[in-house]
């Protein structure tokens, strides 16, 4: 080759290099895609669903890879090529059955995008994470003896574990009583039968989730006693709704009286009952109450819990529905006791129940005094036994003046009855805690 074929190769090497290095400076940016690994928790298991989340600003992602290691041996998790032109991309996986132990886990997820950086593997992100792995689930000792249950009635689970729970409680059918940790490493579930589950059908059972998921059920003694519960005629007259339907009329405008009647004795109810349920949830793991609840003095009863009610207008069923609260008469505007320590969680006018006070006496069990004439207690106030939180009155669904009291447990009616009662309070809680 003569010199100026020389000169010729060296130029066309030269262009080359400068189109390259022009390239490599456009599509070569410096910048790692970010990489998140939720969740951030220290113990892990199986059932743990991990969310990957890598985003790139400035180049296509491209490959991601998620490997745990336990001492000497590595598993592959996850190895993706990623679709092209993806920026963002959120991938969830679980660890595998196979092949890991009982021990702690790093997992180590990474992630390359298109960037011609790094001699054209990309820019990498990495993220790591340690973790204990629980692969067995907890060993649960129930600790209390029989659990005899009166059909709408309450029980109380004591039990204990051998590790920390997330969640445990007694499910009855569709119905779930959250436990809460006691003194000593036990754990207390207040639970129901509540009035509308079929005890011949339903097993209650005891059932522990662990932090890291691994979950358990088991069964305990339980015995249903079922009850016959009464039916009852109501007479809606024309005088009661004239009075006591102006303070709905507000909420169904526009209907007559017997449907605003109607419609407030079943879909109010049922949202009231639903809240009631929601604030279920609203209570304190301590114990804030002792000895049997006190009943309104001098008090004769009207309705039980669980009377079923056909309401009759002009002669004609009308609506049907169940008293979940026992009714108790006594002097107009009658001073109302709290029936036992605890905590002000609602003080307010609420639908059917008019004038309304419930209590949370701690580990989900509540008391409730509705158609009060006078509250005498806010929201978040402490109320001793037996003191005076309110008058007794006819507000809301109530005929004449009366104390309508209820029991609930995490939101569920149970039969007031046993709570006035020292040998049930004895045989069923006090003995199981002791
Ligand atoms: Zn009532």
């Amino acid at each position: 080759m003569n010199s100026r074929g020389s000169v010729f190769f060296f130029l066309l090497f030269l262009t080359l290099l400068c189109g390259l290095g022009a390239l490599y400076y456009v599509k070569g940016e410096w910048t790692p895609p970010m990489l998140t690994l939720t969740p951030q928790q220290s113990t892990v298991g199986l059932k743990t669903v991990f969310t990957l989340t890598a985003a790139d600003t400035d180049s296509d992602l491209r490959r991601l890879e998620v490997v745990a290691h336990q001492g000497s041996n590595t598993v592959s998790i996850l190895s993706k090529d990623i679709a092209p032109q993806t920026r963002d991309i959120q991938e969830q996986f679980s660890l595998p059955a196979q092949g890991l132990k009982n021990e702690p886990v790093t997992l180590v997820a990474t992630v390359t995008d298109t960037s011609w950086h790094r001699f054209g593997r990309g820019n990498k992100a990495e993220v790591r994470q340690e973790m204990a792995l629980d692969l067995k689930p907890p060993v649960i000792s129930v600790l209390s003896g029989q659990h005899n249950v009166n059909q709408g009635g309450a029980g109380c689970l004591v039990y204990s574990t051998n590790e920390e729970l997330a969640r445990s409680g007694v499910q009855v059918g569709s119905y779930f009583f959250p436990g809460y940790p006691y003194q000593g490493g036990k754990y207390i579930c207040f639970f129901a039968l509540p009035y509308e589950v079929d005890p011949k059908a339903v097993t209650p059972v005891l059932v522990a989730e662990d932090l890291a998921n691994n979950a358990v059920t088991t069964g305990f003694f339980f015995r249903p006693l079922l009850k016959k519960f009464k039916h009852d005629s109501i007479n809606i007259s024309d005088n009661f709704l004239q009075s006591k339907m102006g303070q709905f009329v507000d909420i169904y405008p526009g209907l007559s009286l017997v449907d605003v009647f109607l419609k407030v004795n079943s879909e109010l109810r049922a949202k009231n009952v639903a809240f009631l349920k929601e604030l279920g949830t609203d209570t304190v793991p301590q114990m804030l109450w002792e000895g049997t609840f006190v009943r309104l003095p001098n008090s004769a009863p009207m309705a039980g819990f669980g009377d079923n009610r056909t309401y009759m207008y002009q002669n004609n069923p009308i609506d049907n529905q169940t008293h979940l609260g026992a009714d108790l008469a006594s002097l107009v505007t009658s001073p109302v006791p709290a029936g036992n320590t605890g905590r002000v969680i609602l003080a307010e006018f609420m639908g059917i129940y008019g004038n309304v006070i419930v209590l949370d006496h701690g580990f989900g069990v509540h008391s409730l005094y509705s158609h009060l004439s006078e509250i005498h207690v806010h929201k978040g106030d402490t109320v001793q036994r037996s003191q005076i939180i309110g008058k007794t009155g006819a507000t809301g669904m109530a005929g004449g003046d009366h104390l309508h009291f209820g029991m609930l447990i995490s939101g569920i009616q149970v039969q007031p009855i046993e709570w006035w009662d020292s040998h049930w309070i004895r045989d069923n809680i006090t003995a199981k805690l002791n």
